[in-house]
């Protein structure tokens, strides 16, 4: 019997995120995923800016949570939440997505990451209809969607759904036509319907999710038996001290607290690179 079978688990999105979602766990749980719409999730914050997402991603989806079980009889939940940016240490577009699930059968939380520079997360300002074809060409348009205003990042009014040529140039037009500068600012819309790439990005998320979910407990087989810290301190090949990689993996049950410890599970020795004696 699979870990869900029978169950239901309710999807709070209005951005068709179930189609990512929906194929992957229902296969490899058993369950039925079920789509609740009643709630407008741009409440609680929108990539366009027009509300500011007011907390963290993994609270954010929390939130949707709590709001899918308030507005349903499920007793299993699940969210999705993305976030957009550079990566920490260098100019390129970032994406971190995680996938929520809450079961409150066994108060189990699980999440599933996908992080990466797969994305066409970006913008441009400019007053050229060549521009703006390029621009458009370099983000996968028409098939990724994107969003423009006149002006600024702030500008009104921003215009939506732009997914063919034909609105694109009405748009430009309409925006040239209100920009007090002349110039237009095109974004990526990154709604996950209006976003392949995101949408596969949340599909990887929730592969994650199931790897964890699909691990149980050798001692109560309850399902997610997860990675609860991770220990540094690999010894370095040449002088044997302990490194910066990881040394190991605790794994900890939420339901009986059994604990295991997974060692070396990155070899048995770390390349004197990460070593603050070998390579200070
Ligand atoms: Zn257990
Ligand atoms: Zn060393």
């Amino acid at each position: 019997m699979k870990v869900f079978q029978g169950r239901n688990v309710v999807l709070l999105t209005k951005h068709k995120k179930d189609i990512a979602i929906k194929p992957i766990l229902e296969s490899a749980t058993g369950c039925s995923l079920i789509v609740e719409n009643r709630f407008d999730t741009d409440k609680l914050g929108t990539f366009t800016r027009d509300v500011e997402r007011k907390k963290s991603q993994l609270e954010t989806a929390r939130e949707k949570n709590r709001v899918a079980l308030k507005l349903s009889k499920a007793d299993i939940v699940i969210a999705s939440e993305g976030s957009f940016g550079s990566h920490p240490m260098a100019p390129i577009p970032w994406n971190l997505e995680i996938v929520l699930l809450y079961d409150k059968q066994t108060q189990t939380e699980i999440f599933g990451v996908y992080e990466g520079s797969d994305t066409n997360f970006d913008h441009i300002i400019t007053n050229d209809w060549p521009s703006v074809l390029q621009f458009a060409s370099k983000v996968g348009f028409p098939s990724h969607q994107l969003i423009m205003r006149p002006d600024k990042e702030q500008g009104k009014p921003v215009i939506k759904d732009i997914d063919g040529f034909e609105n694109l140039e009405a748009a430009f037009h309409r925006c040239q036509k209100r920009s007090k500068s002349g110039s237009v600012f095109i974004e990526t819309d990154m709604r996950a319907y209006a976003n392949p790439t995101r949408m596969k990005n949340i599909a990887l998320a929730t592969q994650n999710l199931i790897e964890k979910i699909n691990r149980h407990c050798p001692k109560c087989n309850a399902y997610g038996f997860m990675i609860t810290e991770v220990v540094k301190g690999l010894p370095c090949e040449m002088c044997q001290w302990p490194s910066e990689l990881t040394l190991k993996y605790i794994y900890q049950c939420h339901l009986c607290k059994h604990t295991e410890e997974e060692i070396y599970p990155k070899g048995m020795n770390a390349s004197a690179q990460y070593c603050h004696w070998c390579n200070p």
